[in-house]
């Protein structure tokens, strides 16, 4: 199983380069970034995969700025703080021309009884000269480590200064090596006897605590949340009757194993915060945190408030949970205040979502224009399911395990390469042949190699007639044949001659 990826925070005082050493690890990608959801780079965290044997989330803390009601000092002490309680890594820059101020100082005490490890890092250290950054051996953290982030000076070696870093913290390469079955015998079964590991996200306040209370009641154990011991999660192990639509127990499951399933449901637990932190800030922790749930789950319940719509914060966490190759059931919650609503004579609650006329109207009527604004709003995923619920009420909750079950069933489907490359010629229905300049690309073989979320090699002649828009439109004739409904799938073209140029995995340049 793949481990939890390090969160790796940048810290520092304001300008010393934080956004500018982000960038510098997202390199190229920023383009990528913005691709999924339709949004500009908004978010302040990345996965950065090729820095390395060891994946890392790295966190930008630069862009925030509201810190509820405290002064500067305390603001840059807080900051600090907050990242130390909820990164594993903090890469602390100053500036490495000029002396250091009365904020570098702030923050190094707070660093100096931090258990959290700590790179200390000399930026716009533009020329080489590492000289100035002896100075800073004063601060008592060692020679910082020298780098321009503006034109990447000293960014490599730094780079592997972190990853042995990871490894002196213990993790180990070996937990996130990529695995492929380039055909059927090796393939990897999905255990479908296996907990189905299921996130609830959402931002704070929209019912993510009400609907664990209401799936597992009295069975709830009782997590406190005891600061600084531990970092890890506890998770909830449950068996469900979905017949029954109930909580059932171990042994209920034996007698019945078909009906009753094994669930795990991943707590996300809430964001260590040192005294008062802002909005801004502590909504920010909460996402950083909530990747990490994310990670572990197979399945995220994406929780909206039925009043608020859609944020721009759930975009940002759907396109990074279809990054990460979850499955997602879109929930609308507190649909209860929707009913109020439409039943009220008079306007109760000014929350209103322009899209979606809700006073004195029928419910089905509303359901309907809501499930239209959602596809509206949220329109890279059209494939997944969508729920009405109330937690607080319980009407409707009971749904979500078996809609879950669907779609751990999806995800765990294979097609046979048979069944697929009996598809190709259909596939080619529908679209412009792919072409690059005068030459026609075509598709010479499909193969399903992972599941979990499904994954397929399409081998093609001329991989640079296989453009962005041609995969979108395959990944569509595939569920449109074989459905998938609740989960991403992968889809990549491979050069089919690559083997036979030496060059085995011919991977895709059009990614
Ligand atoms: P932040 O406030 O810590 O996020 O700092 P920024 O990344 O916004 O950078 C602050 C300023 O320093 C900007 O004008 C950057 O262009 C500049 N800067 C950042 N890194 C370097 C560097 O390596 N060399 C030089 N000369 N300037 C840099
Ligand atoms: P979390 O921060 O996402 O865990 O949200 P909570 O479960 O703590 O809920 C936040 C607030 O919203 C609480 O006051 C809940 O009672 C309320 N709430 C949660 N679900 C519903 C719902 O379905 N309907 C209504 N009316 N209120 C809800």
């Amino acid at each position: 199983m793949k481990k939890d990826l390090p969160i790796v925070a940048i810290i520092g005082r304001p300008n010393v380069g934080k956004s500018s050493l982000f960038n510098a690890f997202i390199g190229e990608r920023r383009s990528i970034v913005s691709e999924i959801a339709g949004t500009t780079r908004d978010s302040l965290m990345e996965q950065i995969n090729d820095l390395g044997k060891i994946p890392f989330w790295v966190v930008d803390t630069a862009g925030l700025s509201d810190f509820g009601d405290n002064n500067l000092e305390n603001e840059i002490q807080i900051q600090a703080q907050v990242a130390m309680e909820n990164a594993d890594l903090i890469l602390w820059v100053v500036d490495g021309r000029n002396e250091l101020t009365e904020d570098d100082y702030i923050i190094a005490d707070k660093l100096r009884r931090s258990k959290t490890p700590i790179l200390f890092i000399a930026n716009k250290i533009d020329d080489g000269d590492p000289s100035k950054a002896y100075e800073f051996m004063e601060l008592g953290f060692g020679m910082p480590e020298t780098i321009s982030a503006k034109n990447n000076f000293g960014f490599w070696d730094f780079a592997e200064r972190l990853q042995k870093q990871l490894v002196e913290m213990g993790y180990n390469a070996k937990d996130y090596a990529e695995t492929e079955f380039e055909n059927n015998e090796d393939r990897r079964d999905e255990d479908p006897d296996k907990p189905i590991k299921i996130a609830f996200i959402g931002r704070p306040n929209v019912g993510k605590s009400s609907l664990l209370n209401q799936l597992v009641g009295q069975n709830r154990s009782v997590v406190s949340d005891v600061s600084g011991t531990t970092r890890d999660s506890i998770d909830m192990d449950l068996f469900w009757d979905l017949e029954k639509n109930c909580i059932a127990t171990e042994v209920d499951r034996e007698a019945n194993p078909a009906q009753v399933k094994p669930f795990k449901l991943i707590d996300t637990a809430g964001v260590r915060k040192p005294g008062k932190i802002g909005r801004q800030n502590f909504e920010f922790w909460s996402s950083v945190r909530t990747m990490r749930s994310i990670e572990r789950a197979d399945i995220c319940a994406i929780l909206i408030d039925a009043l608020d719509g859609v944020t721009h914060q759930d975009l940002v966490l759907a396109g990074k949970i279809v990054k990460a190759g979850k499955g997602i059931v879109l929930c609308v919650n507190k649909f209860d205040l929707i009913k109020e609503k439409s039943q009220a004579k008079e306007e109760t609650d000014e929350r209103e979502i322009a899209e979606i006329k809700m006073w004195g109207e029928d419910l089905d009527k509303i359901r309907k224009d809501y499930m239209w604004y959602l596809h509206q709003k949220i329109a890279f995923l059209p494939w997944a399911p969508v729920l009405f619920f109330s937690a607080k009420t319980g009407k409707g909750v009971k749904d979500l395990l078996g809609t879950v079950v669907g779609i751990a069933e999806q995800r765990r489907k294979r097609v046979t390469t048979a069944n697929l490359n009996r598809y190709i010629p259909e596939i080619y229905y529908g679209h412009v042949l792919p072409s690059a300049g005068t030459k026609k690309g075509k598709i010479k073989m499909v193969q399903q190699v992972d599941s979990n979320p499904p994954k397929f090699l399409f081998f093609v002649n001329n991989i640079a007639a296989f453009h962005f828009t041609y995969k979108r439109y395959v990944e569509n004739k595939i569920r449109e044949k074989y459905g998938f409904f609740g989960t991403p799938i992968i889809i990549e073209f491979r050069d089919a001659m690559a083997r036979y140029r030496g060059n085995k995995s011919g991977n895709s340049k059009t990614e």
